[in-house]
């Protein structure tokens, strides 16, 4: 339906009709108005494509409108039922509302449409012959995309959001005592969870029964604003491929006595609990690390398994969050790799090394680089631990530490498989990758504007040495926006 409405009618304030047209980014959904695709642009979150809506216009810049949704008109072929109540309150899904295939093609288009529109790429003059490439679409779970999250971390909050629902229930609600998510945009509300399909019925459980006995036990959640309270977070890790399960009590100080309570208390209802660690963070920010971690009861780590290797997961470890949709992700990376036996590999931004371990028994001898010292020594003891011995991590800033005189060290290597974080490589980390020219260069990427950036730099400072042979979205996050995406490219002779 051509859109009726002219640009002069958005006005901050004014109340407008719209139907919306494509998804945009961050899970907001947009409509042109005016002419055709030099149409000025209005983005309306929690809204679909194809909803008519009834939205009000709060900012209104240059060339775009934002405007919030009042009421859906009529509704998109894409929606479906949200799942969850507290759907549109809560920041962890934001996406229950439209049907899964639609999400992962909403994907699959953001990431065309970054490699085409942000990084200028012609996807027309590549492939494996220059004859072309596509996005493939994305891959998706497989079943139920919920349930996937093998830790989540739920915060105590003395200042509770309530949602509609919630206030219009009339119910007498306790307002000073939280435990759950985040609401969007706000640190210091936070939603009181019953329920949550990202982790497991178990942790969610876990989260009901932790909360009576709390309030039973008259201990209170961390005040953001006066930095008062004992219990700060409520991290649950469940392994995907173990029956482990980890309970990390993050509090404001040391209390044995408490925990011993907590203990006795967890092992009678929750006796699937293999390990209680209590994490000390006393500090004013609002992290679930801290300054101390005492293991309750247990051996204060879980396991779980990527590929050939099982992992040791120690509290503070960072540990791919979808581990069965990780190691999809590694087997496309590795796919596009196309390993030969005596492949020398450099595995860039490697985390505890997890990437590089997948793919160890295939290559001669790989090579991890990682900012942060403790995943390196996670990624050096999972080596040990597995028996890996063709695997060598190096701590350090990629920036600082990539130069000629570290390939001289570590060999020139075959195939770069690069992890950068959402921000993308540093320009220069581009031009020493150029310089090297690698035959192969994986790269793997959780923000594809970033790397289609990255990759128009790297075909700029290669004069288009470079063809891209394959371009893979992998879908970790069912119901959100984020999407991993894997491109291989391939050095021209
Ligand atoms: N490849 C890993 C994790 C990738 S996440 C996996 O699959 O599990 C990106 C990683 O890049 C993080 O571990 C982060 O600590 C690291 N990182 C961020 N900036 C860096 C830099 N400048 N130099 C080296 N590593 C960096």
């Amino acid at each position: 339906m051509p859109e009726t409405l002219k640009a002069s009618d958005l006005k901050r304030g004014r109340e407008i009709e719209l139907t919306l047209t494509d998804f945009a980014d961050r899970g907001k959904s947009l409509a042109r108005v005016g002419d055709g695709d030099r149409g000025y642009v209005v983005f309306v979150a929690g809204a679909v494509p194809g909803d008519r809506v009834r939205a009000r216009v709060f900012k209104r810049k240059k060339s775009f409108a934002e405007a919030r949704l009042l009421e859906v008109l009529q509704p998109s072929d894409l929606r479906v039922e949200p799942r969850c109540e507290y759907f549109q309150s809560c920041g962890g899904c934001k996406w229950q509302h439209v049907g899964y295939e639609a999400q992962l093609e909403m994907k699959r288009d953001h990431v065309e449409g970054a490699l085409v529109h942000e990084g200028g790429i012609d996807l027309g003059a590549h492939g494996p012959d220059g004859a072309g490439v596509t996005v493939l679409p994305t891959m998706g779970a497989e079943g139920e995309p919920y349930f996937y999250r093998n830790k989540m971390e739920f915060s105590f909050s003395a200042q509770r959001w309530l949602t509609d629902w919630e206030i219009a229930s009339g119910e007498a609600l306790d307002k000073d005592f939280a435990l759950g998510l985040h609401v969007p945009g706000r640190y210091d509300k936070v939603l009181d969870l019953r329920a949550c399909y990202l982790q497991s019925t178990w942790s969610a459980a876990l989260v009901n029964g932790v909360r009576l006995f709390a309030k039973d036990n008259g201990w209170k959640p961390w005040n953001v604003h006066e930095h008062t309270g004992f219990l700060r977070h409520l991290v649950v890790r469940t392994p995907a491929h173990t029956e482990e399960r980890m309970v990390n009590l993050v509090t404001s100080r040391e209390d044995p006595e408490r925990m011993e309570q907590f203990a006795e208390w967890l092992q009678e209802h929750f006796p699937e609990t293999t390990t209680l660690v209590n994490t000390i963070n006393s500090g004013k920010a609002s992290t679930a690390f801290g300054e101390k971690e005492v293991v309750v009861f247990g051996p204060g780590v879980v396991h779980d398994r990527i590929g050939a290797h099982t992992f040791e997961i120690a509290p503070s470890a960072f540990f791919q969050t979808n581990t069965v949709q990780a190691e999809r992700l590694y087997a496309v990376a590795a796919e596009m790799a196309h390993f030969q036996p005596d492949d020398l590999v450099y595995d860039l931004y490697c985390g505890a090394g997890t990437i590089s371990m997948y793919v160890a028994d295939r290559v001669k001898r790989v090579v991890g680089v990682e900012l942060v010292e403790a995943a390196v020594e996670n990624a050096r003891a999972n080596a040990e631990a597995a028996g890996v011995e063709n695997c060598t991590f190096v701590s350090g800033d990629m920036l600082k530490l990539f130069t000629p005189e570290f390939v001289a060290e570590h060999g020139q290597p075959d195939v770069l498989l690069v992890d950068p974080p959402r921000a993308g490589m540093h320009p220069k980390v581009t031009e020493q990758i150029a310089a090297l020219r690698p035959e192969r260069i994986v790269y793997v990427s959780c923000n594809p504007r970033t790397q289609a950036k990255d990759l128009q730099r790297l075909l700029a400072s290669t004069d288009g040495g470079y063809r891209i042979e394959a371009i893979q979205p992998v879908d970790l996050f069912p119901h959100t926006h984020h999407v991993e995406n894997v491109i291989g490219l391939r050095r021209i002779d």
